[in-house]
């Protein structure tokens, strides 16, 4: 018997060469899986009642199939192929990087019909490109209006996963200065300065931390500095880091002080998180024209702050990137998901057999928490 229910967690559905990139045709092999069990999948609210009080809606075996981020590839490839296998989902989308396009573009299933050929199915892959020396990752997003075709199907259920699904400096130790690096993405964006040359602190997700802003006078000294002295060139001397750390000493000499910035208030911190999650909330929730009750936290980062915040603005149903069991008693304010990834097919089927077994799942989940 069924103890627990899997929530799975995906990304893309599509060709990329990275392990949160599920090919159409292993997804396809998973869903085929998931019906020949007996798998039927539920949504939040039956979920909620199992969590709650372990009342079960369905006739044998339940899971709940998310997917984060808002990746054009769910139109694409996974909205069809739901379709096709009679399967629900819920979506966590981003909010401010939904495409401008007013209109659906075409999908897998406008190729089974013979509508498009092959090559006409849209390019889900992620593109690199190079702007002003730093490397970006640009993977293509929905738009409003497939979002709103997915809702108004009945097959995805639409809710935010946050407005910029940003990350925060949030310490005061200068680990580096912002300059030209071959690895960033759209996800390692800060929400403070990155202007080249200004300091770079470590950073959290910006609903699980405490920002910290260095001073203005001090980051328009450090970028003026990389302005007058070639920009981007000026990172080819061997020593700029160097010249940098000297001008933030200079600073704190004429200053007096070793401070460079202000970590905000608990108040601000409070205002902050509560405007993100409102305005996710509020924008999904135009757009798709209903009361949006459930949030996916960016990379699962929380605080107990955010926690708090989440309930007050009205969510009801809170899924975290934690492992572990979904089972009676359990909290829907903590719903455990775990990551399907690029491998093959019988790694899939353990994971599902494996969620679907309370014991089982709590004892993999505290293993997990621990590495
Ligand atoms: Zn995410």
């Amino acid at each position: 018997m069924q103890t627990s229910i899997p929530v799975l967690l995906y990304h893309h559905i599509n060709y990329d060469d990275d392990v949160l990139s599920i090919p159409p045709e292993l997804f396809e092999e998973q869903l085929k899986f998931l019906k020949a069990e007996g798998y039927e999948s539920i949504t939040k609210e039956q979920l909620g009642e199992y969590l709650q009080n372990g009342k079960k809606s369905w006739k044998d075996k339940a899971i709940l199939i998310t997917f984060d981020d808002g990746y054009l590839d769910t139109w694409v490839y996974a909205y069809p192929l739901l379709k096709k296998y009679g399967f629900k989902a819920m979506a966590f989308i981003v909010t401010w990087t939904i495409e401008e396009d007013e209109y659906c573009g075409f999908n897998l299933e406008d190729y089974w019909n013979g509508k498009i050929k092959k090559e006409n199915i849209p390019n889900c892959s992620s593109t690199y490109s190079i702007d002003n020396g730093y490397k970006i990752k640009t993977v293509r997003r929905l738009c409003w209006e497939e979002v709103r075709e997915m809702e108004r199907s009945g097959i995805i259920d639409m809710q935010p996963h946050s407005k910029t699904h940003r990350k925060i400096y949030a310490s005061d130790k200068i680990i580096d200065f912002n300059h030209p690096k071959d690895k960033l993405s759209a996800w390692t964006m800060v929400k403070g300065d990155e202007r080249f040359g200004t300091p770079d602190f470590e950073r959290k997700p910006e609903l699980a931390g405490r920002e910290f802003t260095a001073d203005e006078e001090l980051r328009n000294r450090l970028y003026q500095h990389v302005m007058d002295n070639g920009f981007i060139s000026f990172f080819k001397k061997t020593n700029w880091k160097n010249e940098l750390f000297k001008i933030v000493d200079e600073y704190k000499k004429e200053k007096g002080t070793d401070k460079i910035g202000e970590f905000e208030s608990e108040e601000e911190q409070r205002r902050r998180i509560k405007a993100e999650l409102e305005v996710a909330k509020g924008e999904v929730g135009y757009e798709v024209r209903k009361r949006c009750t459930a949030f996916s936290w960016p990379w699962g980062a929380y605080i107990p702050l955010s926690l708090e915040i989440a309930k007050e603005v009205g969510f009801q149903y809170l899924f975290t990137t934690k492992p572990g069991s979904n089972s009676p008693g359990d909290s829907p304010f903590e719903i455990k998901r775990f990551g399907v990834w690029k491998k093959d097919l019988d790694w899939f089927k353990s994971r599902v057999r494996l969620y679907s077994k309370k014991l089982l799942s709590k004892a993999y989940g505290a293993v997990y928490r621990k590495i």
